[in-house]
């Protein structure tokens, strides 16, 4: 008789795909406790102590735990001034991920190994040369530097846009510019208003707050977060091709519920940015991510690897920004990258001066030498493991497969999620959570909800909506652009089921007792920028 029993990934509950080598105990906070400190702090959600903390979903950035290679990376940190050791094998590690695809060199294991053969160190890392790519290497790398190394995403945002900003000026100092993004993450619109060009958004709303059945979410994705192809072909023509420095794709879309980009999406925007002349670039924070969800979804793709995917995303671009605190790639990290020869490098290097060499200036004077950009030979060393490890497709499974849990789990509880689920969080629609109350959209009820949520049961979530994002600021115009929503961001490699449902458990109690969620006032500095980070806040109980 044939016995018949499933295969472990038939089960329909993931495979487990890695386990806890080092604990963190939690501290036993009571509610009173928590309150005081949320007084003491004017409610603000940044500004409470996480040691207080049961759970902490305010952001997956830099809250990554790192798996034991990286940690083993560390003590190979090289803290030399000039040229260490991590900076060749971390640009390596870049050239092997968005353009090596399934020929990768891992070119680390050679320093983790301990290589001493020196002809061999000097000839496959130390005085390798590399020119046509995001990456150049050895002479090409000072002659036209285009991968720069900085602390963390937005301070590759703003080498980007301050520098942009003095060559547009040299073109023209009269005109106006804008930068059209399928959804700007905040810091981006921030760097980019202040060299006075205006962010545009260019998402379809209608299509990101469309319903959409959890019970599909195995086996379809509609690719909210792609960039509207209509609105950006109209609003091109609108402004005139010269008014438009870049266009940006962001994968994933991080301020639109954080949803992933299609590749049919990518290919459309870059025949576009072709048509019309403009450089396209990448907020890259979340490619691995994107990669899944285009492989797992996206006709076509199922045969294919992760690493290739990620080759024929990078392939359409001029150059990105990333954030390398994402995507588990390490706890701290930035970079710029720019095509060697591309569109953006060709436009901007005016006046004799390659825009490359301009940026590196920049660089210099204000976060550090081009081979450490502000990092530790500590961090460069992770990162350059950690580039290796989030491309692996058992990894990137089991992380989506949380946020999937999780917002499958809220579904149940008939709480307004964001679906199909993003791939580093769970966004709450606010506007419908809130239905049936008196609560209006200036009252912040997001950040009412999250300020409870965290004094009943130590959970930290963050609200980016009217309050994050400025609403009472706003025209009506860019009040389109703004979504109510609750994030919870899940850190990597650091949660599991248990604290899921712990948090699910918790989300449905508040729901439940929505009507005493307090309205929220701002006490203190409405007008200031970037305000979620800075602004003291006032709960209003009945
Ligand atoms: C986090 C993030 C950034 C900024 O990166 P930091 O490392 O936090 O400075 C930029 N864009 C997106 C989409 C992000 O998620």
């Amino acid at each position: 008789m044939m016995i018949y029993m499933k295969k472990m990934n038939e089960l329909g509950v993931p495979v487990p795909n890695h386990k806890a080598y080092v604990i963190r105990n939690y501290k036993d906070v009571r509610k009173d406790q928590r309150e005081r400190a949320l007084i003491e702090t004017e409610y603000n959600m940044f500004s409470f102590p996480a040691d207080l903390l049961t759970l902490d979903f305010l952001s997956d950035s830099g809250s990554t735990s790192m798996t034991d290679l990286q940690w083993s990376a560390l003590i190979h940190g090289d803290e030399s001034y000039g040229r260490n050791k991590g900076y060749y094998v971390l640009l390596d590690a870049f050239r092997d991920v968005f353009e090596r695809g399934d020929k990768p060199e891992k070119l680390v294991d050679l320093i983790l190994t301990g290589e001493d053969d020196v002809d061999k160190l000097m000839n496959k890392i130390y005085l390798t040369s590399f020119e046509g790519g995001f990456v150049n290497g050895g002479v090409h790398q000072l002659t036209r530097p285009n991968t720069f190394i900085v602390p963390q995403g937005r301070v590759s945002e703003y080498l980007l846009f301050s520098t942009l900003a003095e060559v547009l000026s040299e073109i023209n100092p009269n005109r106006k510019y804008f930068i059209l993004n399928n959804g700007h993450f905040d810091t981006t619109g921030a760097n980019i208003r202040a060299v006075h060009i205006e962010p545009i958004n260019v998402f379809n709303k209608t299509v990101v707050l469309e319903p959409f059945p959890y019970k599909d979410m195995d086996l379809r994705n509609p690719f909210k977060g792609n960039m509207d192809i209509k609105q950006l072909e109209e609003i091109i023509i609108q402004k005139g091709p010269e008014s438009i420095p870049l266009i940006y794709t962001t994968i994933t879309n991080n301020s639109v519920a954080g949803q992933p980009v299609s590749m049919a999406n990518i290919r459309v925007v870059k025949e576009i940015s072709d048509k019309y002349g403009i450089p396209f670039f990448f907020d890259a924070c979340r490619f691995a991510e994107n990669a899944y969800f285009i492989k797992t979804y996206e006709e076509g793709f199922n045969n294919i690897s992760i690493r290739e995917i990620v080759k024929e995303m990078f392939s359409y671009v001029d150059g990105f920004t990333i954030s390398l605190k994402k995507d588990g790639l390490g706890n701290m990290g930035g970079a710029l990258f720019l095509r060697d020869k591309g569109k953006f490098v060709q436009k901007y290097s005016i006046n004799g001066k390659n825009i490359g060499i301009r940026l590196k200036e920049k660089q210099i004077v204000t976060i550090g030498n081009d081979s450490y950009g502000g990092l530790s030979g500590r961090d460069i060393m992770a990162l350059a493991v950690g580039l290796q490890e989030v491309v692996k497709l058992p990894y990137l499974k089991s992380r989506i497969g949380l946020t999937q849990y999780f917002s499958k789990k809220l579904a149940e509880n008939n709480i307004p999620v964001i679906l199909p689920a993003a791939g580093h969080a769970v966004y709450i629609d606010m506007d419908k959570f809130f239905m049936e109350t008196d609560m209006k959209i200036e009252d912040f009820g997001g950040v009412g909800f999250s300020i409870e949520l965290l004094k009943h049961y130590g959970i930290r979530a963050c609200e980016l909506g009217p309050f994050a994002f400025e609403w009472d600021q706003r025209t009506e115009e860019q009040r389109k652009g703004i979504l109510n929503l609750v994030r919870f961001a899940i850190p990597r490699n650091a949660y599991s089921r248990s604290d899921i449902d712990y948090t699910v458990a918790a989300v449905s109690e508040l729901f439940k007792n929505k009507e005493h969620i307090p309205k929220v006032r701002i006490a203190r500095g409405a007008e200031l920028s970037l305000r979620h980070f800075q602004t003291g806040l006032k709960p209003i109980y009945k």
